[in-house]
């Protein structure tokens, strides 16, 4: 096995047309990548897509955006859950075009965050489109901290939203675009270092028009090392150092 270089923690691999090839690409530049889905049905083609790649690994996901239409896979989602390590994406959307199903969503999510404890050793990769506040009640809720590992993907919650997650032990994934807003790079200035990592969140983050790719993440290493007052390479090595405890198996008692 040899040791990843990048982190892309949330990309929407099975979204891009050449599927295998970008699997592939992964390997290739060894960037670990997490391969978020957005419904339950398309598990088992990424499982088996994956299968044979070193740095893929798939994650099994019921999106909020997509609960309105599909709150009726949560028992095929429940089935393939014992099968998971990984689980996204998943979580809360309250912008206007979702705010119709946020009931729904929050039965979808509560449903999901208990069955990752029930079963434990669960990484999630967590959407909170305005509604960070409410994602954080359900995790305190239904998620305790010895009972799975938490990445909030895309955050852009306040200053207060982002101590209380630290303070749940959340880790941060940092993509491209929210470093071009002034307030969510101050926002990012002020997380933990050892809370982060890289993600795309391609296809949906573009550059020039064309879909960001796993390992344009080392843009983002860039930026964040420049922000931190680090060396991209020692910035890097931190954020490998991070997936590391993050997937580390927990101690036992
Ligand atoms: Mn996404």
């Amino acid at each position: 096995m040899t040791k990843p270089r990048w982190v892309d923690f949330h990309c929407h691999v099975d979204l891009y047309k050449d599927h295998a090839r970008l699997i592939a690409e992964c390997d290739a530049a060894r960037v670990a990548t997490l391969a978020v889905t957005t419904t339950p049905k398309a598990w088992p083609r990424n499982r088996e897509l994956a299968a044979a790649s070193q740095h893929v690994r798939v994650a099994l996901g019921l999106h909020p955006q997509l609960v309105a239409e599909r709150e009726n896979e949560l028992p095929l989602f429940e089935r393939y859950l014992p099968d998971a390590r990984y689980v996204g994406e998943v979580g809360l959307d309250a912008g206007p075009r979702y705010y119709r199903s946020f009931p729904a969503q929050e039965r979808v999510f509560e449903r999901v965050l208990r069955a990752c404890a029930e079963q434990g050793g669960k990484i999630l990769t967590i959407h909170s489109v305005r509604a960070v506040a409410k994602v954080l009640q359900h995790i305190e809720q239904a998620l305790p901290q010895d009972r799975g590992r938490i990445v909030l993907h895309w955050f852009t919650g306040t200053p207060a939203e982002a101590r209380r997650a630290v303070e749940l032990g959340c880790y941060f994934s940092i993509n491209r675009e929210m470093l071009r807003s002034p307030k969510h790079q101050k926002l990012v200035a002020a997380l933990p270092l050892d809370r982060l990592l890289t993600e795309t969140d391609g296809p949906f983050v573009e550059s020039d028009g064309q879909p960001l790719r796993p390992r344009d993440v080392a843009t983002t290493v860039s930026e964040l090392a420049h922000m931190r007052g680090l060396t991209p390479d020692a910035m890097a090595d931190t954020i490998l150092q991070t997936l590391g405890r993050l997937v580390a198996p927990a101690a036992t008692s």
